[in-house]
């Protein structure tokens, strides 16, 4: 008989829009025939107008929002991404119980990492549990390898004394993770590694989602194996079963919505990879200065840009036309345009884009490797820094923005990256690395590609 899953959206842009390209993939294989997503409220009204779910349209999909009690809040740090109260758990479980009812029980609960506490209501409906998680491999192998960075003592789950490395993780490389050849200890996020640090308990829910991450089933990750061979390689090793099952971009492309007129006839205007195309995410902030910077730098640069500035942008919450000089828009006229927010997908798929100033999110990794455009990579927090060595160093289709130790950077800075990129030897050759890239990674999903292999292993496993 074939099965129906549940697939619980974590918090998050990320997460949201994960959800119907893997819902769709589950679908197009033989043992999924209906598949529900299910989104808590908070999460759903907070990326409403930008979350592929709200325009969901398919005969084989439902969507539930469920209700959390959770204040809408449009800020995702750590803290808030774990966020959970019983009702989540109760109304989680009435909706599984209900679905039994209508006898179309849930065959698996899909949901993220983040979404650990998920395990207990598997386990009392009595299904498995399988873990997708939206990004790399590598930063997934980081996260459930915490409790074993404490136990070796870089990680502190309670106020006391500093973990080991605190102060010099620049000059630490972990040998400790199985199957990874070197893991420098500052690609760990900080706020994962120091209760000290963090606002609430998270160090202690990490460890908790890492443990539960070896009480799940398996994982399905939103990577290709040939992107991360050593990461997939380091989570066999430690007792997890990966599939690598993406980038799911073919089930996604049509459900993005097309450039709108003002953004396509400014980029019909420009040559053939002219343009650097400069955005930080659905979520990360920039200081005030740094977005002053970053503005200067890429009018010093000469070359045209596409700046997203989102109205939450900086961390200090005044807006870019505040911060810059009177004259500067009527300066940048033709050569910038600055915009709130853009389709993303369809506007890397345009000619005129020569590179992309990217935060490094994993999603818009994915994104700018599939439309084969190269680059400059500025990663801000999180699981970002990694994603900023897998582009530099192991895959080399990008270059990273110069910045001081304390990871800002000036319009000197930007002004270098931008022309390295797009006019310099280094950018030339990430170029036609992206572009062999994009070959590649178009393959993995399609039919006799790995990923797609890989994701009817899943189907046929989950169902024995
Ligand atoms: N995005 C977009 N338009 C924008 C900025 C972002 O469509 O102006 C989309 C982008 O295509 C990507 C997502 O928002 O799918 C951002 O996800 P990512 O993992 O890159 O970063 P996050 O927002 O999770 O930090």
């Amino acid at each position: 008989m074939a099965a129906h899953a549940v697939l619980v959206s974590g918090p998050g842009l990320g997460h949201i829009n994960g959800c119907m390209p893997l819902a769709k993939s589950l679908l197009s294989t033989p043992s999924f025939s209906h598949i529900t997503i299910v989104c808590f409220a908070r999460s759903y009204h907070t990326h409403l107008t930008k979350g592929h779910l709200s325009n969901l349209s398919h005969p084989s999909v439902r969507l539930e929002i469920v209700p959390d009690e959770l204040p809408l809040d449009t800020t995702t740090s750590y803290s808030q991404l774990f966020a959970t109260t019983p009702a989540m758990h109760d109304n989680l479980v009435l909706l599984l119980k209900r679905f039994h009812e209508e006898h179309r029980p849930a065959t698996c609960l899909i949901s993220d990492m983040i979404m650990a506490w998920t395990q207990s209501v598997a386990d009392e409906m009595g299904i498995p549990r399988v873990e997708y998680w939206t990004a790399s491999a590598t930063s997934y192998l980081c996260l459930v390898s915490i409790p074993h960075l404490m136990s070796k003592g870089f990680v502190c789950s309670h106020k006391g004394p500093e973990p080991l490395g605190w102060k010099t993780e620049k000059k630490i490389e972990l040998d400790c993770i199985p199957g990874l050849p070197r893991f420098p200890l500052e690609e760990v996020p900080r706020e994962l590694r120091y209760a000290e640090s963090t606002k609430g308990p998270v160090v202690e829910k990490f460890v908790i989602a890492a443990h539960n991450a070896h009480r799940a089933t398996c994982v399905l990750i939103h990577s290709a194996f040939h992107l991360e061979p050593h990461a997939f390689h380091g989570l066999s090793h430690i007792g997890i079963t990966p599939y690598p099952i993406g980038p799911l971009l073919h089930q996604s492309l049509d459900a993005t919505s097309p450039l709108d007129p003002t953004i396509l006839t400014w980029l019909d205007s420009h040559a053939t990879s002219s343009v650097i195309y400069v955005s930080f995410g659905s979520n990360s902030k920039l200081s005030e200065q740094e977005l002053v910077e970053l503005a200067l730098g890429l009018e010093a640069s000469r070359h045209p840009f596409l700046l997203v500035v989102r109205e939450d942008a900086t961390i200090e919450g005044r807006h870019l036309k505040e911060l810059l000089p009177l004259d500067y828009f009527s300066r940048i006229d033709q050569q910038g345009l600055i915009v709130p927010w853009a389709p993303q997908c369809a506007l890397l798929a345009h000619h005129a884009i020569g590179g992309f100033l990217s935060h490094c999110g994993w999603n818009s990794t994915m994104e700018s490797l599939w439309m084969g455009v190269p680059i400059l990579a500025c990663p801000r927090a999180a699981e970002q820094p990694i994603n900023c060595r897998l582009i530099v160093e192991d895959w080399g289709v990008g270059i990273e923005l110069q910045t001081t130790q304390e990871g800002t950077f000036s319009k000197h800075d930007v002004n270098v990256g931008v022309t390295t990129l797009l006019v310099g030897e280094a950018g030339h050759l990430a170029r036609r690395k992206a572009k062999e890239f994009s070959k590649k990674l178009r393959e993995a999903p399609m039919e006799g590609g790995h990923s797609h292999s890989s994701l009817l292993n899943f189907a046929s496993n989950i169902l024995k």
